[in-house]
């Protein structure tokens, strides 16, 4: 009896979804959430998320599970796609990148209603959707940060209106179809995600001024961290970071090498938690830089280090140090030409040493070169990866085995992933405990983003009744 049910039920779903996706009555095609303009992508979404809100959770945990499954089984056709459109990282991470949101990004579990009972009665505190939401997404990431940002908004009942960065649109573009049409064919809801075709400066603005929008939630640099954070309405600000490495004289500098590498080397060191410089006492220094041979990382001498800093780095018309865009994200080959040396192509990562004061130090980079600077002792390095994260309060990492120096640089760096004895990448769930996202608010504080950065606290209490005990 209930397999018949279930396959009536089944059969009725699937003739109401052919007939949603024929075309509209007025014969235009669907836009599965693309649009030219900004106020026809806020009304889809609003319209969307109106409907979206009064389903159940079921639905949610349906359209959550969509893009899940289409980032799981086009992860590698996305992800060349990416890689091709941005031309910066590396492919078999662009798949990666998209293969870890099938299990690691939260979901509709995250929703955990807190209760209070007692003799005055029952309060249940939960989490109700803001509505529309304004995303802002980078070009290091655009599809995978796009997905994430989707799942966690989507799992907490809104829809969202995506601005991507321009050198990564087609790629986000075309994943916003895939899941619009998934979803729909789920649920029979289109535009829960809505982006701009031809992203601009102006559509950013534009997604920030308009009413509808409830909450912004942007990803990158720090001039689109100012931008939002001038916006009235709330901002959820996943800025940018420089994260430093200490290594003291008591770290397996085996492992901090390893370690080094893997995270240095990640998508060609595009990922904003990813070592960006080394601070490394004196007493271990040769070593580790000997270690570090041993994990297809190429030491540069200060004659290469010279020629890649020309190459790698530019004046802007204020006389300010600008990282040259045409080496970022590239591979440690590529780099290494321009140093003036050739390496095996397989090469994850270059290194060197440098003093303090170098630009690969001071400017958050993002190329597979990570200078290391030798210091005196642990609290010299410390208080340099202080300088050097300049307040940005992202990610540090420490290799050591004693806990007090652990702790004091944990408490002086103050920042949203502290990583101890490991890759930066374990601070996200990869190799260390812990769920994943593409969007850590820093300076607004909210850290690794989950379904419950997008929700509003709503109190229900219920006087002298419903407590059964
Ligand atoms: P970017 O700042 O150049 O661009 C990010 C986005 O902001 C793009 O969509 C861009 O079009 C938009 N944008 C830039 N200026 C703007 C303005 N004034 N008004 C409105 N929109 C504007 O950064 P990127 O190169 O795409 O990404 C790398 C940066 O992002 C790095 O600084 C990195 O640390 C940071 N990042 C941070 C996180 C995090 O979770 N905290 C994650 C990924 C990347």
């Amino acid at each position: 009896m209930q397999a018949t049910e279930d396959l009536v039920r089944t059969v009725v779903q699937e003739v109401l979804a052919h007939m949603r996706n024929r075309a509209p009555a007025n014969g235009k095609a669907r836009a599965w959430g693309v649009f030219t303009d900004v106020s026809a992508a806020v009304a889809g979404a609003a319209e969307s998320q109106r409907e979206f809100e009064g389903r159940g959770l079921e639905d949610r945990r349906k359209a959550v599970a969509c893009i899940r499954k289409i980032c799981t089984n086009q992860a590698e056709e996305l992800g060349r796609a990416e890689l091709e459109e941005t031309k910066i990282g590396r492919l078999a991470h662009k798949i990666e990148k998209l293969q870890v949101i099938a299990d690691r990004i939260p979901g509709v579990e995250w929703l955990r209603t807190y209760a209070f009972s007692g003799e005055n009665g029952v309060s249940l505190e939960e989490y109700a959707p803001f509505g529309v939401i304004g995303v802002i997404t980078p070009v290091t990431h655009s599809l995978p940060t796009l997905a994430c940002n989707a799942i966690n908004m989507i799992a907490a009942g809104n829809a969202l209106v995506c601005n991507p960065h321009p050198s990564g649109a087609k790629v986000a573009c075309r994943g916003v179809r895939l899941f619009n049409q998934a979803i729909y064919e789920a649920i029979g809801l289109d535009n829960l995600i809505t982006i701009i075709e031809s992203p601009t400066l102006e559509s950013a603005q534009a997604i920030f001024d308009h009413r509808e929008v409830k909450l912004l939630c942007v990803t990158g640099g720090p001039a689109v961290g100012r931008a939002a954070l001038r916006s009235p309405k709330r901002a959820i600000v996943a800025g940018p970071g420089n994260p430093p490495v200490v290594v003291d004289e008591t770290a397996d500098l085996d492992n901090a090498a390893r370690s080094i590498v893997e995270g240095g080397a990640y998508d060609n060191n595009l990922l904003c938690i990813g070592e960006k410089e080394v601070f490394a006492v004196a007493a271990i220094f040769d070593e580790l830089m000997e270690a570090m041979t041993r994990y297809k990382a190429v030491r540069l001498d200060a004659k290469q280090i010279a020629a890649l800093t020309k190459a790698a780095f530019a004046k802007d018309d204020k006389g300010h140090q600008i990282v040259n865009k045409e080496l970022l994200g590239q591979d440690a080959a590529v780099l290494a030409k321009a140093a003036g040396v050739t390496v095996p192509a397989s090469t994850e990562l270059l290194f060197g040493e440098t003093d303090e004061s170098h630009p690969f130090v001071d400017i958050e980079q993002m190329m597979p070169f990570v200078p290391f600077v030798r210091t005196p002792d642990v609290d010299t390095a410390i208080a340099l990866a202080k300088k050097y994260e300049h307040g940005f309060k992202h990610t540090a990492v420490i290799h050591s085995r004693n806990v007090d120096t652990i702790t004091r640089m944990g408490r002086e760096m103050d920042t949203s992933l502290y990583i101890q004895n490991g890759p930066s990448t374990a601070g996200l769930g990869s190799g260390g405990e812990g769920y994943l996202s593409f969007s850590i608010a820093t300076p607004t504080g909210e850290g690794v983003t989950t379904p419950l950065t997008f929700t509003r606290q709503r109190r229900s209490t219920t006087v002298k009744s419903m407590r059964v005990l």
